[in-house]
């Protein structure tokens, strides 16, 4: 059984629709991010999980319950916030004790809890430092130990590391991934950043303006983004505005930039509008004349990135950018861009040509 259900949640707050109609499930030891521009309704979505809020209408079920109107403290779930919500007033074993306490557990069962919820997060004998002794990263293992320390059946996390720089960050996704598999719990994580959640999760649910755009594995995500916004959210997406001129079977002909190019993608209607989408480390830089180019463009500007070269290209009049390892094009140079046309996404009305003829598919099938 799912952990986690969530169906067809609704929040409304005066004219603000902050969740639309979300469905999802987490499965017992995942590890899931909510993945979303701010103002997408991720905190919203967490806040009603945990109690703090509820919803408009829809169910959320925690165990096969329907915990709507059930208060925070009564559900199987601990909240880590992002500034923590520490007692800076309590030592370390008092904070990761509070919730054991309360729930009765007995002094001798909680020591030994605590002992051994330290040696997870790797601060043995912490347990009598005051909170502002401790460092950013001690802190935030600290809110971990506590949240974790009474095992409940899921861990919601709201952005904990954007308040730390970028090493302690790097450093910490690890190390929450870490205690996640040692300690088997299910952790539902919110962030705004692409590169936290691709990293640490098995799975992801995109948001934008409180509608689910996509759900799925981090690499299905990426590599068949459902739609143009999730495309872009996940990386760096070049763009260009295109036309299909001819359908055959298992390809596309695709008008652009003055060039006709065949993508092998069996959906689209003829003399539809697309946008053809590119990543920047799918294309690389040839001599103009090179039979293997696919469009002319012409180097506006180059930087030197360790092993590659990060390019701006103009390519009709839009800006490209390329990340090659291949160097030695000077500013003003015509050159051509090839890619393996397989990386070639096609976004009619904002959503995958590929994705739509495939649920076609399967729905004819
Ligand atoms: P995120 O966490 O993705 O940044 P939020 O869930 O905080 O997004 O907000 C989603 C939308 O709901 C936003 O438009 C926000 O302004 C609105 N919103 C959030 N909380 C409230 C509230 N308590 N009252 C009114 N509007 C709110």
């Amino acid at each position: 059984m799912s952990v986690l259900q969530v169906r067809n949640v609704r929040k409304e707050y005066g004219d603000v629709l902050a969740v639309d109609d979300a469905s999802f499930a987490v499965e017992d030891g995942e590890f899931v991010s909510i993945l979303g521009p701010s103002g997408s309704g991720k905190s919203t979505m967490l806040r009603m999980i945990s109690g703090f809020e509820t919803p408009t209408s829809g169910e959320i079920l925690i165990n096969g319950e329907d915990v709507v109107g059930v208060a925070p403290f009564e559900r199987d779930t601990n909240m880590v916030f992002q500034n923590l919500a520490l007692f800076p007033h309590l030592t370390v074993a008092e904070n990761i004790g509070f919730g054991l306490k309360r729930s009765g557990v007995g002094k001798a069962d909680r020591a030994e809890r605590i002992e051994e919820i330290l040696e997870v997060v790797e601060l043995s004998g912490y347990e009598n430092r005051e909170i502002d002794q401790l460092s950013g990263g001690e802190q935030q293992r600290i809110a971990l130990a506590r949240a974790v320390v009474n095992r409940p059946s899921i861990i919601l996390l709201d952005e904990p590391l954007a308040s730390l720089d970028r090493k302690l960050r790097q450093h910490m996704k690890f190390e929450l991934q870490r205690i996640q598999e040692e300690t088997g719990i299910t952790f539902l994580y919110v962030t705004h950043d692409q590169e936290v959640a691709m990293s640490i999760s098995d799975r992801m649910v995109v948001l934008n303006e409180g509608e689910i755009e996509q759900k799925g594995s981090v690499q299905d995500i990426y590599d068949r983004p459902a739609t143009r916004f999730v495309a872009q959210f996940m990386g760096d997406l070049n763009v260009l505005a295109g036309t299909i001129g001819a359908r055959s079977n298992g390809s596309v002909d695709v008008d652009v930039a003055g060039t006709s190019i065949t993508i092998p993608i069996a959906g689209g209607d003829v003399g539809g509008s697309v946008d053809v989408g590119v990543r920047p480390s799918h294309i690389d830089l040839l001599d103009a004349d090179d039979p293997g180019g696919l469009l002319p463009g012409r180097v506006l500007n180059h930087i030197y990135a360790g092993d590659e070269t990060v390019y701006t290209v103009e390519v009709d009049g839009e800006r490209f950018q390329v990340e090659t390892e291949t160097g030695g094009f000077d500013v003003g140079e015509e050159v051509s861009l090839s890619w393996d046309l397989e990386d070639t996404f096609l976004f009619e009305n904002g959503k995958n040509v590929a994705l739509a003829d495939e649920r076609a598919v399967e729905l004819e099938g």
